[in-house]
């Protein structure tokens, strides 16, 4: 959402970019790009499979907001039993629908499982730190935050 924060921008934004597989579009497969934002960290098998899935067909892979980077507030279940948690929540029989992904005993930050290029702090970074990221890379620039725009909150 912070990402559409950029508002009028996005529309200068679409003249020079295509969005392939994004919650914004329709594409279930990660085609080849230049660039791949991911954030939230890995919760469950099939977080690790698309990852994997980015990190294969992404030139630049960013993570981006506190929860790809550290784990994030999600990741404060890591100090919990995993199957206590899942009996506590389910009193009345855990889910085991094998359609369902398994869940990893902790949350783990993406760059504990992929090269990363770019981290992009925040929770969420904030539209202009977007703005300014993004612009810089299409310059060619390596992107530089500038001040005011790195924050952890
Ligand atoms: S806004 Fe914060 S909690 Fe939500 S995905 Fe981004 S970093 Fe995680």
């Amino acid at each position: 959402m912070s990402f559409l924060d950029i508002d009028e921008r996005l529309l200068e934004l679409i003249e020079h970019i295509e969005f392939d597989r994004s919650p914004l579009t329709d594409i279930k497969t990660v085609g080849h790009c230049d660039l791949g934002l991911i954030e939230g960290g890995l919760c469950n098998a099939e977080n690790v499979q698309v990852l994997r899935e980015f990190r294969a067909h992404c030139k630049t892979l960013v993570a981006v907001g506190a929860c790809a980077i550290n784990g994030g507030l999600p990741a404060q279940r890591n100090h919990l039993d995993l199957g206590r948690l899942l009996t506590d929540v389910y009193p009345q029989g855990v889910p085991n629908d094998p359609e369902l992904p398994l869940l990893l005993n902790h949350v783990h930050p993406i760059h504990e499982v992929v090269h990363v290029d770019y981290f992009l702090p925040g929770c969420p970074p904030s539209a202009d730190a977007f703005w300014s990221f993004l612009t810089d890379l299409m310059a060619g620039r390596t992107p530089h935050l500038g001040h005011g725009l790195i924050h952890y909150d």
